[in-house]
């Protein structure tokens, strides 16, 4: 089914089945913030605290900070007791053993963290990660009771030749495969437009809800609870002025926020806009 398409049904409301009776989803908005390879133990601790007071009066959404593996000490430290989660940014498959450099995921948990995001496209284009090797991952970080950010999207070319679906579909069903969808009841998916992640070009909202569909309803292929429970988060250049727009679509579930998130105000406009009350 085409892109297209599927923004018509969303329109028409012929995917009424994923909306609770009232019409609103039911799942909680989360902001992450993935801090890739920046922080300084002076610069995390100023941020963190300006995070945790900021979140504190936001109890209607999660957050979750994603930090480079050195500092989840000083996280862990700084965000126990608060409501900001932390996790990192990357796990190995293996368990234990000789991989030189590598980081198994019971050492997260070592560190508290509560999520772990895997196939940021950063590591697919950079590191070489096949969707099979992001799916081993999602595997690993379940198994020791992490919840994986599952990171997927098209670059430039494959969305001018109308191969997004196809991209998406291969990185969702090579986890799907391995693990089988049930997997995916504790886990967290993020759609992020290669194209949009650090460009300041951002997805507009009914491109991403589109996507965001589409995975919705591949999932519910297999299991239409697994995927009415599933939270979709939108990546790709969100910032306090474009967040309530994105958060607002049906299928939009929250944002994994890269640059955005190493400034305590940016970060916390955007946890903000997470903040849709229901009306009475
Ligand atoms: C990201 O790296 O996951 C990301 C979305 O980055 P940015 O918000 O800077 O585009």
């Amino acid at each position: 089914m085409s892109l297209i398409r599927l923004t018509d049904l969303l329109f028409t409301g012929r995917i009424a089945a994923f909306r609770s009776s009232r019409g609103l989803s039911m799942r909680r908005k989360l902001v992450a913030g993935n801090w890739k390879m920046c922080g300084s133990l002076a610069q995390n601790e100023s941020l963190l605290k300006a995070v945790v007071a900021g979140v504190a009066q936001l109890p209607e959404m999660d957050c979750v900070v994603c930090v480079p593996f050195p500092y989840l000490a000083q996280t862990q430290q700084l965000l126990s007791n608060t409501a900001v989660k932390w996790g990192a940014q990357d796990v190995h498959r293996m368990d234990k053993g000789a991989y030189t450099g590598e980081v198994a995921a019971s050492m997260l948990c070592d560190f508290g963290c509560s999520h772990v995001i895997v196939g940021h496209s950063e590591r697919r284009s950079y590191f070489a990660e096949s969707s099979h090797q992001v799916a081993e991952k999602f595997a690993a970080a379940q198994k020791s009771g992490l919840i994986p950010i599952l990171c997927m999207g098209e670059s430039l070319e494959h969305r001018e030749t109308e191969s997004t679906e196809t991209v998406i579909a291969e990185q969702l069903d090579a986890v799907i495969n391995l693990v089988g969808v049930q997997a995916l009841s504790k886990a967290v998916v993020a759609y992020e437009p290669v194209w949009a992640i650090g460009t300041g070009k951002t997805a507009s909202p009914e491109q991403a809800q589109a996507v965001h569909a589409f995975i919705r309803q591949r999932v519910a292929q297999h299991d239409r609870q697994v995927a009415e429970g599933l939270c979709i988060l939108y990546g790709g250049s969100v910032k306090g002025a474009n967040a309530a727009e994105l958060f607002a679509m049906p299928d939009i579930d929250g944002g994994l926020i890269g640059g955005a998130s190493l400034v305590a105000e940016d970060f916390l406009a955007i946890c903000k806009a997470g903040v849709i009350r229901n009306p009475a």
